[in-house]
């Protein structure tokens, strides 16, 4: 690739970088397929692989994810690859700073992301910079870059080894590399590296990565955000104070609510007559009269969802209430 240049099919990412998929294998069919070795021939429908994928997101079995795989050819600066490289699961094949000549290719970061260390997060920044101490960081930046590449070119034309010249180079030098990582990997990669908490610089490669996910394995994708990025676990601790705290009460009308959207869910998948739904909602633990059943079912605003998820809610809902 020659210099500052972006392949076509690329995400652009940071002033010079980018991540383009270069090829991936499986998708949701072939999380599907595994996981039926272990479940048997049990599904087939579009709906219901969907609703494997969310079960297996769901209760962490994670090896059928791992038949799906992606390879990145990916361009970042030194420092965000440092970040990167810190998990183990890929594999890598990077440029040779021994083998070629490093690149004039040195990141300058976007005047909005220069910001002040953060006084919260000892590994954050935060607050608007004045501009002019912008320009001084710009400046730096600009400074070292052109120093250190003129001394490294000045040794490479002198004949030292590249190997020893290319550590003169400060870390936001550009490298490239091919990276292959699994689905189930590279989810844990984004749930660590898009995450609000993850420095800026890297969180734009995990984001540009993210797309690809979202076009080769979309159920995966949205089970990934229902039960990982947008789920919450309790600790023990935060659990003891839900159960001495949360009034039975509450977990009552959570309890019922879920009993009408279990029987919706059921009728909708498998239509029942009219008489079998009443008995149908006691079954599934429902206490109101029938009266008031027919008065909430006409009113149709009682939500579906999945019969298996929605029972095991109201598990956990139970063992709150002591
Ligand atoms: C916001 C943030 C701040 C960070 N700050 C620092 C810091 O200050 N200093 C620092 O050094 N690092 C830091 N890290 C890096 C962090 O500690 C991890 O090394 C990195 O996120 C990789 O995570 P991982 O080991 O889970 O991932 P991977 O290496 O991708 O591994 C994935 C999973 O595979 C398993 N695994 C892989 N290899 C092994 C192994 N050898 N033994 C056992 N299990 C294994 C583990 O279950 C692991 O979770 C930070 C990361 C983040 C996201």
């Amino acid at each position: 690739m020659t210099k500052n240049q972006i392949p076509k099919d690329a995400i652009k990412c940071l002033d010079k970088g980018f991540v383009r998929l270069v090829d991936s294998m499986g998708g949701d069919d072939a999380i599907v397929q595994s996981a039926r070795v272990s479940y048997g021939q049990g599904t087939s429908k579009v709906s219901q692989d969907r609703g494997l994928i969310r079960y297996l997101m769901r209760h962490r079995h994670t090896t059928p994810f791992e038949m799906v795989e992606f390879k990145f050819h990916c361009k970042m600066p030194i420092f965000v690859a440092r970040q990167w490289v810190r998990h183990r699961t890929a594999n890598i094949n990077e440029y040779s700073l021994r083998y070629s000549e490093a690149r004039d290719e040195f990141y300058f970061p976007d005047p909005a992301h220069i910001q002040f260390q953060s006084t919260l997060n000892k590994q954050g920044r935060m607050g608007d910079v004045p501009a002019e101490l912008k320009q001084k960081v710009l400046d730096y930046f600009k400074e070292i870059s052109d120093r250190s590449f003129a001394m490294y070119s000045d040794l490479n034309e002198a004949g030292v080894a590249r190997e020893l010249a290319r550590s003169l180079l400060p870390v936001n030098l550009y490298t490239e590399w091919y990276w292959k990582n699994d689905l189930h990997n590279l989810l844990h990669f984004i749930g660590l590296r898009s995450d609000s908490h993850a420095q800026y610089e890297i969180r734009v490669y995990s984001d540009a990565m993210a797309e690809s996910v979202k076009k080769v394995a979309p159920f995966a994708w949205e089970a990934f955000q229902d039960y990982v990025v947008k789920g919450m676990r309790f600790s023990r601790i935060e659990q003891s104070l839900l159960e001495k705290q949360l009034p039975p009460r509450v977990v009552d009308d959570i309890s019922e609510d879920i009993a009408y959207q279990i029987t919706a869910t059921m009728h909708k998948n498998k239509p029942r007559d009219e008489p079998d739904l009443y008995p149908l909602y006691q079954k599934q633990g429902g206490s109101d009269s029938e009266e008031d059943f027919k008065f909430k079912w006409d009113s149709g605003e009682i939500e579906t969802g999945n019969v298996r998820e929605l029972r095991e809610f109201k598990e956990k809902l139970q063992k709150l209430k002591k």
